[in-house]
C-alpha cells in the first residue's frame, strides 16, 4: 500500500477517536477548535509528501515550537544549553513546579516548561533582542512558508492566564538559573507558543531531524549530525509529557507534542511525520493523533522499536 492510501484508511479510520479527547481549555482561546478537526502529513528525506483532510490547515503549535527554541538554541551556542537544562525524563506534569523547587530550579529537562523558559533564556541572552521574531522567521525559513505568524488572541489568552508558567519564571529568577526579568521572558514564550502552522508547515520544518540535520527543502545543514540525534533522544524521553512510556509502547517514535493537538514524529532516515486532532486525553497529547500515529507505523513498519 502506497503511503497515500494509507492516510486515507488512517483519515478513514479515525473518526471514533475525534469526539473523544478534550480541548485545553486553560488556554481560553483554544477552547473554539472543533473537535472535528484532523489533519496529517508525510515528508520524506527523499522530498516526497503526503497529506490528508485538515493538514494544510495552521493550528496553535503551542509546545512543539519549543522545537525550534531548543534547535535554534543549540546551533546558536551548542553544548553550552546542556549547562542550563538536564536531559531527563521529568515524571511529573509539564507545568509542575514541586520538583524544580526540589531540584534547585535547574529543570529536568529542554521540553518541560521550566526546561522551555531556561532554553529560551539563554536563546535571549544570544540574540539580544527581537528573539521571538527570530524564532517565527526559523519557523518560516524552515517549512518555507513565509505567511506564518503568531496568533494574536492566542498569545494575549495565554498571557494573560499564564499564573503557572509565570511562578515557575519567577522561581527560575529566584534561583538564579535565568538572567531575564520573568515577565519579559514570560512574554516572548507565550509569543513562541501561539505561532500557527499546519501539519505539512511542521512536517518540513522537521525534516531536519529525520534527515541527519540537514533541509532537503533549503539544501542547507541546519543542525550537525549530532545534534539532530540529541534532540530525537530527548523527544524519544520526553517528548509527550508524562505518556513517554504508553507513546514509545504504542508508537516507538520520538516526538513532540503539544496542547494545541499537534504531534510531530520523527522516522530517522526517513521521514517526518506531523497530526493534528484537537481533542486532548488526560496527559495533554492529541487523542486522535496517537491513535493514528499507531495506526500508521502499523500499516508502514516505521517504527523505531
Ligand atoms: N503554552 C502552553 C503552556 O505553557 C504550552 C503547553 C503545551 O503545549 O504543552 O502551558
Amino acid at each position: 500500500m502506497g503511503l497515500d492510501e494509507v492516510l486515507q484508511e488512517i483519515a478513514q479510520g479515525i473518526h471514533p477517536y475525534l469526539a473523544k479527547g478534550k480541548v485545553a481549555s486553560y488556554i481560553p482561546a483554544l477552547r473554539r477548535v472543533p473537535l472535528t478537526k484532523f489533519g496529517m502529513a508525510v515528508c520524506m528525506v527523499d522530498g516526497a509528501e503526503f497529506a490528508v483532510r485538515d493538514a494544510a490547515e495552521p493550528f496553535s503549535i503551542q509546545s512543539i515550537s519549543k522545537l525550534f527554541t531548543l534547535m535554534l538554541a543549540m546551533s546558536r551556542i551548542g553544548d553550552e544549553v546542556w549547562r542550563h537544562v538536564g536531559k531527563e525524563p521529568s515524571g511529573t506534569a509539564f507545568n509542575s513546579l514541586v520538583q524544580l523547587e526540589y531540584e534547585k530550579g535547574i529543570p529536568r529537562n529542554p521540553f518541560i516548561n521550566a526546561g522551555a523558559l531556561t532554553v529560551l533564556d539563554c536563546l535571549m541572552a544570544n540574540t539580544r533582542g527581537r528573539t521571538a521574531e527570530i524564532i517565527r522567521d526559523y519557523a518560516r525559513v524552515l517549512s518555507r512558508n513565509f505567511q506564518i505568524d503568531y496568533d494574536e488572541k492566542v498569545y494575549a489568552s495565554e498571557l494573560k492566564a499564564a499564573y503557572r508558567n509565570r511562578s515557575i519564571a519567577n522561581l527560575l529568577r529566584s534561583h538564579g538559573r535565568i538572567g531575564q526579568e520573568p515577565e519579559h521572558l514570560l512574554d516572548t514564550y507565550c509569543r513562541q507558543c501561539s505561532l500557527e502552522m499546519s501539519c505539512v508547515d511542521l512536517a518540513r520544518a522537521f525534516l531536519p531531524l529525520a534527515s541527519a540535520g540537514h533541509s532537503p527543502l533549503l539544501h542547507e545543514t541546519v543542525l550537525t549530525e549530532r545534534q539532530a540525534r540529541r534532540i530525537n533522544a530527548i523527544m524519544m524521553t520526553s517528548g509527550v509529557y508524562d505518556s513517554a512510556g504508553s507513546f514509545a509502547f504504542r508508537v516507538g517514535l520520538p516526538a513532540k507534542s503539544g496542547v494545541g493537538g499537534g504531534i510531530v514524529a520523527v522516522v530517522p532516515r526517513r521521514c517526518c511525520i506531523t497530526v493534528w486532532s484537537p481533542g486532548l486525553d488526560r496527559a495533554g497529547n492529541s487523542l486522535a493523533g496517537i491513535a493514528a500515529l499507531e495506526m500508521f507505523v502499523r500499516a508502514t513498519k516505521m517504527s523505531i522499536l
